[in-house]
Formats: structure tokens, C-alpha cells, sequence
């Protein structure tokens, strides 16, 4: 059935001691004794006459290359393949690869017919399914809901390379698949598209409520979270003759149970309806609020949701990883390129190549990010001997310069930071550990970090470390011993950090730190910087008409802005993705928790006020600070004053931009978007998508 374990084995953290400094770990393999790692493993162990491991097959020809007659479980994916253990496709294969699985992988297979998922044959074992590394929807279409320029995970950064809503096309298609090979493996989805759309959910491109994507896609399974231990799993149980139906037991998956199931359902929390939810926004914010109660890998219980006459069930998530885990995954023999196949580079492999990842998960629980709901809230770190091993491998990479372009995770500075008390940690159901006070029995120590930085910056052949993962700054300001390191070594001159807003009632929505937290990190960053004899400066990034910021809160930050003599370059608008909090708020305008009204900027031109105000000193946005200001009754901001944001008279390039807009015949909304999805043509409903295009190799 299987094909032959091929891999590097770290053991247990007993054998390898991960306490001793710099030491790498103690590998296996098959036919040889245990012997401790040389830093060519990493990316030696299946080495191919050009020296890196050979990459999992995508075509039948690569798979007849190997003599395999069928795959175990073919892999699905809206992204290139790139075999780098940032992407989730080769996390996934490579785990499933080093226990002994043959898996292929369908990368951006054309989808208007099944020919492509035909190429294979059937998996003996299951289909595996994804729609990339982000929501296709997210992928696809900007806050203004328009199609965006680039698609980062496709060679070239070519568009329309995966349809919308993706999973739901590909199960589509590999069902039919199994039709024609007259096979009937179940088809098992996962990724964030599918995890963070389990449940109903709110979609901002259709701007409706959803049913779980169980009912959508009708996928035997959807995998919520990272998705190793599960895979596994799945394939393990599959491979002993159990089917799907059987593995409705496990952590981590969510199933539909059908009408004459209902009596026989597990125990759990009990979700408002699906037809609840989409009829009654009140419904839908205790729905998030009771969700959300649950997200932890301790505390959390099966949750419960009816469709119609079926209950979508939600079984708990899986444990987070051990340092023994992690440290398995981040060693599997990865050979950190795309695919040969591409002519073109892949954008996103481009900005990553060169990047080490140290940990995953955040305990920061902010409501507009899903990292949380997707790699849990407990932060789980890679030994230091992984990491250094990983840094020395890389060190011998012929394409690689001296300089690691991020040394990070979700944050910078979680690494092995936890929660001090395993037994409370268990129990807890707070969303975050950090606000809206630090909790006092959270693990802060930077210690861990500021040494394995030392470490990787003098293994040789290394240059220069940047630091491109986000500070967590208000963990930061509070190890100056950090900071230090951190900016003597790891700064080139900007820092990116995101304070995200400046508004007291914005940040609290955000579960973000107030401004003056952020103001004493930059206190604290200068100094540090001055003590270093660098002069280096602080790139803050900030949100526009996130849930909680109106007019009178834009204006708030951009008098901070000006005050603090900010001016960023790129803001970043609100985009609802599903399962958040915060788009739980936009769509309801209610706090999940309290149920009391927050305001929210919905209407294209508050959200286009919003996003000048935040770079009011760009010429071209006159006209709409100036209409923001007046609207929100504030025209003390406009003039000559030290403190005034905008001049009395517009600028020749705000008057240049307002005819421009006039010629188009769309004053006042440039791209003439009115904030449906008319600005894309109408396709939003997942029905059109993009002109289709076959696979190019
Ligand atoms: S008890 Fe405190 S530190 Fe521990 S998980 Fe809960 S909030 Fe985080």
C-alpha cells in the first residue's frame, strides 16, 4: 500500500536534549544506527542527483517515474507547489510522505472539468483538499471588492490561476472524479478557507450568511486548524480499513450528521441554527460569542449547529504540538524550491524563501486576525536545535546571499513564551491571554528568543538576520534586554510594528493595547536604537474602518498621526473574513459578548473617508479629509494651524484626481465601485469566477 519512509526521525526530547545549546538533534534512519544530525540533513535525506530532496510527484508522468501505479492520498491545492515548510501543502505531504504515504499533488488543476483530477487515478486512500494557504475570496478580491492585481502563490503572481470559493469547486470535482475512476474515497477538506468556514458564517462577498461548508462543498470531512496530527490520522485509519463515517470520533474534524442522526448526536454546545443566524443578527453575534468559547485545545467542546434537518458537528480541536513535534515537521526534508516546472516566480516564495519560522500560534486573540482560530492560541515553539539546524542548512544553500530575511512566526517575540500553569491553562476559555490586561500567569521571558538569535546570527556563513514577522510591542517594551538585541542586530533602519489605531474605543474592539502602550515601546525603541549609535525609525501600520472606528476615531488617529509625525505609506482596509470576531461586528454592528452596538463603517464612501484621513498628507485625498472633517463637524482641522490636518484650498493634485474621476463619469468613486460586487462584474457569487484556464507546465 505504502510507499517507502524515507526520512530523518528526530527523537523524543530525551534523546536529543533540547536543553544543550546549539546541539542538533539525534536522527534515524532506516538501516543505520541513531546518530546525531549534520547540518546537510535537513536537506540531504532524499537527495536527488541535483542534491535536494526530490519533490512529491505532480504529474503522472512523475508519478510513473517513481513506479507507483496510484497515489494514497492526492492533495488538492488553489496554490503553486512550492516544497518549503511555510506552505501547508507541503507541510502536509511531507508528513504524510516521512510516514511512509505516497501522496501526489493537484496544484492549480483547471476546474471547469474534471480532466485534470483524472491524472492521477483515483488515491487509494483519500482525496485531500484546500483551497491555498489564504480564503480564495481573500485571494482573489480586495477590501473594495474588486479583483485584485497579483495572486502571490502563483507563478508569475498570475490572477486566476484557482476559481472563488475554491474548496468548494475542487470537492465538486473530485467527486466526479471518483464517478469516472468508479472509486468512492472520501474527499476530506481543510486549509483556512475550509476551517474558518465550518460553521455559518458571514461572507462579505455576497454579503449574506453562509452555511457551514460542510453543506456547500459536501465534503466527507472538513479538518479544522493546521491539520499534521489529523492527516495522519485520517490516513492511518483509512489505511486500517475504517471509513469516514468512522472517523467522525476524531478531534479536529467536523462532520454532517444527517436527519436520522439526530437522536444519536455527541454532547456539546449547542449553536443557534443556521436559519437562525442568517434571519436574526442577534443570533449570529451569541453564535460567534459561544464559538469562540470553544476555540481552546483544552477547554474546547464539541459544538453543535443545525442546518435545516442536518447538525453540522464541530468536534474539538487538536492539542497544539510539542516541541518533539514540531521540531518532526520543521525537519522533514524539505527542498525549499517551487515546483521546476514554473517559468516564473512565485511572489510569495520570493519574500519567504530565505525565512526560518521558529513557532506557531498567537495567545494575542486580536478580533480581525484568524491566526488564533487556525493555529490555536497556545504558542508552540521548534527546540533550538531544530532552528539552528534549520539556519545551518540553510547557510549551504547555494542560492542563498548570508542574509535570513525573517527569523519569526505569526509574532516575532512569542517564541516558547506560554501560559506558567498547564492545569489552568487547560481549563481557560479567555480569548486572550493579553487583554484587555496580561494575564498574570503568562511565561513572558524573552530569554529563549535573545539566545537562539545569538546562536543562528553565529553560525557561519550568516550575515545578517532581519526580523519581518510583527513585534508584539507591548511584550517587547518590557525586555529592554530584547530590544537591544533587537535593534543592534536584527533592524535594518525601519522596523514595521502595527499598532493598528490610536482610538482608545477602537483598540478595545481590536482586543488591542492602547496607543500610549505602543508610545512607550517607541520610547523605549529609540533609546535602545540611541544606545546601538543607529539611527532608526518605527513603520507603524494601522487599520481603516476596522468595527468600532468612526469618522470621529479616523480623525483621532490621524491627529495622533500628525502629531507623532506618522505618515505611513500603506494602510490596510478592513477586509471581513469569516469566522473573526471583528466581521461578526461588522455584519451585526453588535458586540458578540455584550450584545451593546458598535459602530461600523459600511458605506464605501465612510470607508474611503477613513482610509484618507489616515494619509491626509497626500495631496490627492483633499477632497475627502476635507468632506470627512466637515461631516464629523471638525472643520478646526482645516487650515494653516500647527494642528490642522488639510490646508483650506485643494492641492492641483486633488484637483487633478477630481477631474480625472469626473471623465470617468464617477465623481467621488474612483474605480466606480458602489461597494457590491458590481465592481467585478457581478461574479462575486462564486458562480462565474474567473475565465478558466488549464494547467501550463
Ligand atoms: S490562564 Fe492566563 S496565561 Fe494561561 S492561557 Fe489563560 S489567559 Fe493565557
Amino acid at each position: 500500500m505504502c510507499g517507502m519512509a524515507r526520512w530523518l526521525v528526530v527523537r523524543s526530547r530525551g534523546d536529543y536534549g533540547a536543553a544543550v545549546p546549539g546541539r542538533l538533534p539525534i536522527i534515524e534512519a532506516p538501516g543505520e544506527p541513531p546518530r546525531r544530525a549534520t547540518s546537510g540533513d535537513l536537506l540531504d535525506l532524499t537527495s536527488t542527483s541535483a542534491g535536494r530532496p526530490a519533490l512529491l510527484p505532480t504529474s503522472r508522468a512523475e508519478m510513473d517515474a517513481r513506479g507507483w501505479d496510484a497515489a494514497d492520498v492526492v492533495f488538492v491545492t488553489g496554490d503553486a507547489y512550492i516544497d518549503h515548510p511555510s506552505f501547508a501543502m507541503a507541510v502536509l505531504g511531507r508528513v504524510l510522505e516521512a510516514a511512509g504515504y505516497r501522496v501526489a499533488i493537484l496544484s492549480q488543476p483547471g476546474w471547469t472539468d474534471v480532466q485534470d483530477f483524472l491524472s492521477f487515478g483515483a488515491p487509494r486512500l483519500f482525496w485531500a483538499v484546500s483551497a491555498g494557504n489564504m480564503d480564495s475570496m481573500i485571494n482573489h478580491y480586495t477590501a473594495g471588492k474588486k479583483v485584485r492585481n497579483a495572486d502571490a502563490y502563483s507563478p508569475g503572481g498570475a490572477i486566476g490561476r484557482r476559481p472563488d470559493r475554491a474548496t468548494n469547486v475542487y470537492v465538486q470535482r473530485c467527486r466526479e472524479a471518483n464517478k469516472r475512476l468508479g472509486s468512492s474515497v472520501p474527499v476530506v477538506a481543510g486549509g483556512v478557507e475550509a476551517s474558518l468556514r465550518r460553521v455559518a458564517h458571514y461572507d462579505y462577498w455576497s454579503d449574506t450568511v453562509k452555511p457551514s461548508i460542510l453543506l456547500s462543498s459536501k465534503a466527507d470531512l472538513v479538518v479544522h486548524g493546521m491539520g499534521e496530527g489529523p492527516i495522519l490520522e485520517i490516513a492511518r485509519r483509512l489505511a486500517a480499513g475504517e471509513t469516514a463515517r468512522d472517523l467522525r470520533d476524531m478531534r479536529a474534524v467536523a462532520w454532517l450528521a444527517g436527519k436520522k442522526e439526530r437522536d444519536a448526536l455527541p454532547e456539546g454546545i449547542t449553536l443557534p441554527s443556521f436559519e437562525d443566524v442568517k434571519a436574526d443578527k442577534r443570533a449570529f453575534a451569541r453564535a460567534t460569542h459561544l464559538l469562540h468559547e470553544e476555540l481552546g485545545p483544552g477547554a474546547g467542546r464539541t459544538v453543535l449547529q443545525a442546518h435545516g434537518d442536518r447538525v453540522v458537528v464541530v468536534n474539538p480541536p487538536w492539542p497544539p504540538l510539542t516541541e518533539t513535534e514540531m521540531d518532526r515537521i520543521y525537519g522533514l526534508p524539505f527542498a525549499r524550491t517551487p515546483h521546476p516546472s514554473y517559468t516564473a516566480p512565485v511572489p510569495a516564495w520570493q519574500t519567504i524563501k530565505h525565512s526560518v519560522q521558529i513557532m506557531r500560534g498567537c495567545f494575542g486573540g486580536c478580533t480581525f486576525c484568524s491566526i488564533t482560530m487556525h493555529q490555536g492560541n497556545a504558542i508552540q515553539s521548534r527546540s533550538e536545535a531544530s532552528v539552528l539546524a534549520e539556519v545551518e542548512a540553510l547557510s549551504r544553500d547555494k542560492s542563498f546571499k548570508g542574509t535570513i530575511s525573517d527569523l519569526g512566526g505569526p509574532t516575532a517575540n512569542m517564541y516558547k513564551m506560554r501560559c506558567t500553569r498547564p492545569e489552568v491553562e487547560a481549563l481557560c476559555r479567555r480569548p486572550s491571554c493579553v487583554h484587555p490586561r496580561r494575564c498574570k500567569l503568562l511565561g513572558t521571558d524573552h530569554g529563549p528568543l535573545i539566545q537562539l538569535m545569538r546562536k543562528a546570527r553565529s553560525v557561519p556563513g550568516i550575515k545578517k538576520i532581519n526580523i519581518a514577522s510583527g513585534v508584539r510591542t507591548d511584550l517587547a517594551k518590557d525586555s529592554p534586554e530584547y530590544l537591544d538585541e533587537l535593534v543592534r542586530h536584527h533592524v535594518g533602519g525601519h522596523l514595521k510594528v502595527a499598532p493598528e489605531h490610536a482610538s482608545a474605543r477602537t483598540l478595545a474592539v481590536m482586543r488591542k493595547p492602547e496607543v500610549g502602550d505602543f508610545d512607550r515601546f517607541a520610547q523605549a525603541f529609540t533609546r535602545a536604537s540611541k544606545r546601538a549609535g543607529k539611527e532608526q525609525y518605527l513603520v507603524p501600520y494601522f487599520i481603516a474602518s476596522h468595527p468600532g472606528a468612526d469618522l470621529r476615531e479616523a480623525i483621532e488617529l490621524a491627529v495622533y498621526l500628525k502629531t507623532n509625525r506618522y505618515r505611513p505609506q500603506q494602510v490596510q482596509d478592513f477586509i471581513p473574513a469569516p469566522m473573526d470576531v471583528a466581521t461578526a461586528i461588522y455584519w451585526t454592528g453588535l458586540d458578540p459578548k455584550t450584545l451593546k452596538p458598535v459602530p461600523v463603517a459600511k458605506k464605501l464612501k465612510d470607508r474611503q473617508m477613513q482610509r484618507a484621513l489616515l494619509q491626509f498628507f497626500k495631496p490627492e485625498n483633499w477632497f475627502e479629509v476635507r468632506d470627512a472633517l466637515l461631516q464629523a463637524g471638525r472643520k478646526d482641522l482645516i487650515g494653516d494651524g500647527p494642528g490642522c490636518l488639510i490646508k483650506d484650498w485643494p492641492p492641483e493634485a486633488a484637483k487633478d484626481k477630481r477631474r480625472r474621476e469626473a471623465r470617468r463619469g464617477k465623481p467621488g468613486k474612483p474605480g466606480g465601485s458602489k461597494g457590491g460586487d458590481q465592481g467585478r462584474g457581478g461574479r462575486g457569487g462564486g458562480g462565474g469566477g474567473y475565465r478558466p484556464k488549464r494547467r501550463k507546465r
